[in-house]
Formats: structure tokens, sequence, C-alpha cells
């Protein structure tokens, strides 16, 4: 198999003197989408957190994370997004008074200032995945949907051109048809090869689409396996499948 893109080995993270996160490891590869899910207060956002380097101040991490076999130690935030890094985080973070274009631009904004060649590129890029934000360009991101808010919020991280896409919770707040919608788009990326941590509290939508999967409770990875093996487990059907 390929190198993975993301290797988490023996991660804790405690906040303060109580630990979160009790030694997880994961593993995304290339073109692949792999899930965590879990119930409220898991440690799902942590663990993503830790691993993009944005961890709150008083949040301490131990064990290794790898991206792309490079040990990111001491790697801060900024350069773990220039290598290739690229978090979603649940409140989107749009700039709401700017056009979508603009939110777009300013994705590209780091590879523009590193006087990367082709940084647009990717614009014509995101309007082929994601259609409605083409035809929505000149509105201001704040008069979206909420399901264009997060195409919009995927197609700002995929204009940096991200080894690995983590998104955190894309079906917060969504009606089913739109979540079905986003997760079929987020379906389609794997075929740029970029490799996709998906963390989810929508078990059902997170199974189906991913390709591996992780139950985190109370900080320990409870339960790991293909995607469509936890999907017909027993357990993982009557705990978080049974109600959505
Ligand atoms: P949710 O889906 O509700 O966001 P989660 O699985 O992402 O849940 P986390 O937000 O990672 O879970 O929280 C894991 C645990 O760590 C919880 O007990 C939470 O209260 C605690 N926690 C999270 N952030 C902090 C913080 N900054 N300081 C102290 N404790 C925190």
């Amino acid at each position: 198999m390929s190198t993975p893109i993301l290797e988490v080995t023996d991660l804790h993270v405690a906040y303060g003197k109580v630990e979160a996160l009790h030694g997880a490891n994961l593993t995304v590869h290339p073109g692949q989408i792999v899930t965590v899910i879990g119930p409220n207060g898991a440690g799902k956002s942590t663990m993503m957190n830790a691993i993009a380097g944005a961890l709150p101040a008083n949040g301490a991490m131990r064990g290794s994370v790898r991206l792309d076999g490079h040990d990111m130690a001491g790697v801060a935030i900024e350069s773990r997004v220039a290598r290739g890094m690229c978090l979603v985080p649940e409140t989107r973070e749009l700039f709401a008074t700017m056009s979508v274009e603009d939110n777009l631009q300013l994705g590209s904004y780091r590879r523009y200032r590193a006087r990367e060649r082709g940084h647009m590129d990717q614009l014509d890029e995101v309007y082929r995945l994601f259609p409605r934000l083409k035809e929505r360009r000149k509105q201001d991101a704040g008069t979206l949907s909420g399901g264009e808010r997060q195409m919009l919020a995927v197609g700002r991280a995929l204009m940096a051109k991200p080894k690995l896409l983590m998104l955190d919770e894309p079906s917060l707040g969504l009606a089913p048809l739109i979540v079905k919608e986003i997760f079929h788009i987020i379906v389609g990326l794997k075929a740029t090869g970029v490799g996709i941590l998906l963390v989810e509290q929508n078990a059902r939508a997170a199974l189906q689409a991913a390709d591996h999967a992780y139950v985190l409770e109370t900080g320990d990875i409870a339960m790991e396996g293909p995607a469509a093996q936890l999907a017909n487990d027993p357990k993982v059907i009557d705990t978080y499948l049974g109600l959505t």
C-alpha cells in the first residue's frame, strides 16, 4: 500500500489534569475516506485539533502525528497547512460580507504569498466540483443556505490543494437531503487523491461514505474496521445507527 498521508500513533491529549484522549492510533491513505464516529464529548474534535496543531492553550498532547511520513512534532499550524494539511472546522468560519469567490480566493492566499505557479487554477477545479458555488460566485457568503456554506467551506479548503482534508461534522445543522448531497461530493473528492479524515456524529452518513472507520468512546478507540463492516456490526447498529 501507499505511504500513509496521515499516521497517528499513541495520541494522548489532556486539558489540564483531565485526559480526553487515551492513546489513539489512526491511519489515512491517499484517496481514502476515514471516519471517526462517536457520541458527544467522545474526543473527536480534540483528536482533529491535535492533528492540526490547533489545540487550545490548556490542551497538551503526546504521541506522534506524521503527515506524508514527516513527524509534525513542533511544527506550527501554518507550516502544517503549507505541508498539505487542511482543517474545515465545525464552525466553518467564512467571511459573511465577502463574496463566494473572494472567500475561495482566500483559500489560496498562502500559495499566492509563496508565489506558487497556477495558484488560481484550483478555482476552476472547485467550480467543477461545486457548480452551485460557481452560480453564486458574486453572492455574499452570509446569504448562502446552510448546505451552500458547507460547500464553500470545503471548496475554500480545496483551494489550498491539501493532501489531507479534515472535516469536522460537515453534516451539522443540515437537512437530510443536503447531507446526502454534501456526502456525495465528499466521496467524489477521493478521485483527486486527497486523503480525507471525516469526524461525524451522523454515523449512518459517515459509514456510507467512508472506506475505513473508527468508533471513539470517551477518549478510546472502541472499534475499528472497514466502514461497510462496522455498518453491519450489531453493536454499532444498536448504539449509533438505531435512531438515525
Ligand atoms: P462534540 O461532538 O460534542 O464536539 P467531541 O467528540 O468532539 O464532542 P471533544 O469536543 O473533543 O468531543 O471533547 C472531549 C472531552 O474534552 C469532553 O469531555 C470535553 O468537555 C473536554 N474538552 C474539550 N475541550 C476542552 C477544553 N478546551 N478544556 C477542557 N476540556 C475540554
